[in-house]
This record gives C-alpha cells, sequence and structure tokens, in this order.
C-alpha cells in the first residue's frame, strides 16, 4: 500500500495527540506532534526573557535554536539545543508562550522545514493548527477535531493535574479561550480548516470512541482513493 498522511487539526484540547497516539499504533504510523516544536520555541523565548509577543525580540533567538524531532518506542522526544524538553513544555505557561510565538512569521518559517520533511517521509499522522492548509496540503485525509469549550477545559485540566500541575479549571478554561483567540485570529497560518477537512466533534465521545470515529471515516476516504 501507499505512504499515508493523515493531518489532524482542530483547537486545543480538543484531544488531537490523543486520537493521532492511537492512530499512529493502530495505523503503523509515525506520529508528529508539531505543537511540540512551538512550545519549544515559547520555552526557549521565555528562558532569555524575551516577550513573546514580540516579533524582533523572538526572530532575533532562532538563530540560536536548534530543534530535532525523535522518535523512540515511548514516542516523539523534542530535543531543544542539545536537551530534552518533551515534559517540560507540558505546562500552562509554556502553551501560552507558544501560542504568542506562533503569531510570528519568521518562527512558522523557521519550523516548516522541519515539519515538511516529516511530512515527506509519509506513514506519518500529525497534528497540529495549519497541517491540512499548510503543512500537508494534499494529506490522504484531512480531520478537524473539535468539541465545545468545557469539554476541552476539563480534559486539559485533567490532563494536567495527572502530570501534577494544580491548576483551576477556571483557569485553563480561560486560557483556552484566549488561545482559541489567538490561534484562529492570526494573520498567517490561523488554525482553520482546510477546505477539503472532516470535521468530528468529539464532545461526546471518549478517545476509544474518537478513535473509531476516525478509522470509519479513514477506511472510508481510503477506499474512494483507490
Ligand atoms: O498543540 P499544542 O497545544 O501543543 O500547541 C501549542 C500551540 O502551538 C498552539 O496553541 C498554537 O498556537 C501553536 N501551534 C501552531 N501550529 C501548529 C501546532 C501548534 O500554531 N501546527
Amino acid at each position: 500500500m501507499d505512504k499515508i498522511r493523515i493531518a489532524i487539526d482542530g483547537p486545543s484540547g480538543s484531544g488531537k495527540s490523543t486520537l493521532a497516539k492511537k492512530l499512529a499504533k493502530a495505523l503503523s504510523l509515525v506520529y508528529v506532534d508539531t505543537g511540540a516544536l512551538y512550545r519549544s520555541v515559547g520555552l526557549y523565548a521565555m528562558r532569555a526573557g524575551a516577550d513573546p509577543k514580540s516579533a524582533a525580540q523572538v526572530t532575533a533567538l532562532l538563530d540560536d535554536i536548534n530543534l530535532e524531532l525523535v522518535y523512540t518506542d515511548a514516542g516523539q522526544r523534542v530535543i531543544l539545543c542539545g536537551e530534552d524538553v518533551s515534559d517540560l513544555i507540558r505546562t500552562n505557561e509554556i502553551s501560552m508562550y507558544a501560542s504568542s510565538v506562533s503569531a510570528i512569521p519568521a518562527v512558522r518559517r523557521f519550523l516548516l522545514e522541519i515539519q515538511k520533511k516529516m511530512a515527506a517521509n509519509g506513514n506519518v499522522v500529525m497534528d497540529g493548527r495549519d497541517i491540512g492548509t499548510v503543512i500537508m496540503p494534499d494529506a490522504d485525509v484531512k480531520l478537524f477535531l473539535e468539541s465545545n469549550t468545557k469539554a476541552r477545559a476539563h480534559r486539559r485540566y485533567l490532563e494536567l493535574l495527572e502530570k501534577g500541575h494544580n491548576y483551576s479549571e477556571e483557569e485553563i478554561y480561560k486560557d483556552i479561550v484566549k488561545r482559541d483567540e489567538n490561534d484562529s485570529n492570526r494573520e498567517i497560518a490561523p488554525a482553520i480548516p482546510a477546505d477539503d477537512a472532516i470535521f468530528l466533534d468529539n464532545s461526546e465521545l471518549d478517545p476509544d470512541q474518537t478513535l473509531e470515529a476516525a478509522m470509519d471515516i479513514i477506511k472510508e476516504k481510503l477506499k474512494r482513493k483507490k
């Protein structure tokens, strides 16, 4: 069979990474989490004391940033200037930094090549905000995963709690609304569905039901491609 490429876009907390990991396992694909790249740039900016909204300040740092994606049995690891930051970038602060730096055109250009390279390898499922529109406009299947804000905030809350972070659900809800607004209104690569994306609302679905619904869409789409 030809190499498969699946794009998953959608807002924060819609369960993209949970679904992508399950799809990767079910279909023997590599899961590329592109948010980790933006988060790593956000972490670098935070450590450098840069204003994440300042294009000039963040752009000036890019020459010093070296990012690598490494794939192990435990999944993707992101290496920032030689340091494995995969776990460090999963905080709410870094989510907000990532959202700010991701609106800077030079940052998106900087991260384009590494993502295009992963896309070109094939047999991938990539998740992000502009995968179906910019990174893999010719993906075999483009899913746009949605769920209502309350469900998304609740999931994020549980996820962060499990990782030992103690944020209130209300705080997370507010941050998600802010991130949605930043991500969908930015001028460059806004988080909008591709014209040929298939919507999947999982507000009422658990991860396994979401996987099942996604598999049905994928099978149907691949059948029609043959
Ligand atoms: O997906 P995740 O929540 O880890 O992404 C963190 C932030 O990175 C998002 O809020 C978004 O601003 C940005 N991002 C992006 N384009 C992508 C992936 C993530 O702009 N392809």
